[in-house]
């Protein structure tokens, strides 16, 4: 309780809440990363507030890049019977 009370706990919260809004506004990634790890940010970069790391482009980005091309490369790879997303797709109309 002292902590969370504390003056430099405030000035943190502040900073990473600069940093979000920064990653919200900046990055395409923040849907599924949601602004990501604080501690990274300030190890990597000196500052809480900052955006864009060395983890999220090995972590977050690299993984979302890939979870979006499996299905294109699957869709474009399979037959139309032995495609598992196909069954999924809404016909038009
Ligand atoms: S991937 Fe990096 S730059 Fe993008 S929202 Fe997450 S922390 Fe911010």
């Amino acid at each position: 309780m002292i902590f969370a009370n504390s003056e430099i706990f405030r000035r943190a919260t502040a900073e990473i809440a600069v940093g979000v809004a920064a990653c919200k506004s900046q990055c395409r990634y923040f849907g599924v990363c949601g602004g990501g790890a604080p501690v990274n940010k300030y190890c990597e970069l000196g500052s809480l507030s900052s955006t864009e790391t060395n983890y999220c482009r090995l972590s977050v980005l690299a993984s979302a890049d890939a979870l979006l091309s499996f299905p294109s490369e699957r869709t474009l790879t399979l037959l139309p019977e032995a495609n598992p997303f196909e069954a999924r797709v809404c016909p038009a109309g």
